[in-house]
């Protein structure tokens, strides 16, 4: 494969989402040979080039410093560096940082290129059982103020929808999944690509006892059925 680094060009590189080997070649040589590489939390980037022996300036570009990071990684690209963006796991953009530069590069007219790999939505949907021909990504939901109205939005909402969760709150959803939505096939798919990836399909109460019986660890994806039903592959396990 042969492909030169183009100067003052921004990748947008996707990285694993757990397990280290889940990296195309072709984002590991964007890596290799970029100028430098805008990460969410340069230690976490660092296990990740350490572990492909890449040796890279790295500088920080996370939620709250990306305002006025954004404008100087600006600078350098049209000084002719080129960039790497990367998160912590995934694809940068997806309930990641990433617009804030990309809408400026874009005004700018700096040339974004995208290095696809892993999102941890997509891996999650493709061994749901759950019909994906069409689906509704809602990344991580409000937790406060406009929660209640979301669930009440989604209540009829035909399509496959997908949510990021976290550990502390992933009963709490589940819970309101119940209360909101009703009774629904779901799926939590936790640790995916990882030692503990655990898939838990079935109806809305049997996956919130048998999750509700231990301490949840880890990140999940929760996936849950549409308002039509569909023709989902499983029924309760
Ligand atoms: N940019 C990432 C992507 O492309 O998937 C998402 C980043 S978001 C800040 C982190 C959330 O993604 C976690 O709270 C969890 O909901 C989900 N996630 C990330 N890695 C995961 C994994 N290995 N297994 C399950 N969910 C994961």
């Amino acid at each position: 494969m042969s492909e030169n680094i183009q100067s003052g060009t921004l990748y947008l590189v996707a990285t694993p989402i757990g397990n280290l080997e889940d990296i195309t070649y072709r984002a590991v040589k964007i890596l290799s040979s970029v100028d430098l590489i805008a990460a969410e939390d340069t230690r976490t980037t660092k296990i990740l080039l350490d572990h492909y022996s890449l040796h890279k300036p790295m500088i920080s570009y996370f939620s709250y410093n990306e305002q006025t990071r954004a404008p100087q990684l600006i600078e350098k690209l049209k000084a002719g560096q080129s960039i790497a963006l990367v998160s912590d796991a995934g694809t940068p953009g997806i309930s990641d940082p990433a617009f804030h530069i990309v809408q400026q590069a874009i005004a700018a007219g700096i040339p974004i290129i995208p290095i696809p790999g892993p999102s941890a939505f997509l891996s999650a949907l493709i061994v749901s059982g759950l019909p994906i021909d069409r689906f509704v990504f809602e990344g991580f939901l409000p937790l406060k103020k406009g929660r209640k109205t979301k669930f009440e939005s989604l209540k009829s909402e035909p399509r496959t929808i997908v949510l990021y969760e976290s550990p502390h709150r992933i009963i709490r959803t589940l819970e309101d999944i119940q209360t909101y939505l009703g009774k629904r096939q779901v799926v939590v798919a936790r640790e995916l690509t990882k030692k503990f990836e655990e898939i838990s399909r079935g109806p809305i109460e049997s996956v919130l006892s048998a999750i509700s019986g231990k301490q949840p660890r880890g990140e999940y994806v929760v996936i849950i059925e549409g308002s039509f039903g569909g023709t989902a592959a499983f029924h309760s396990e």
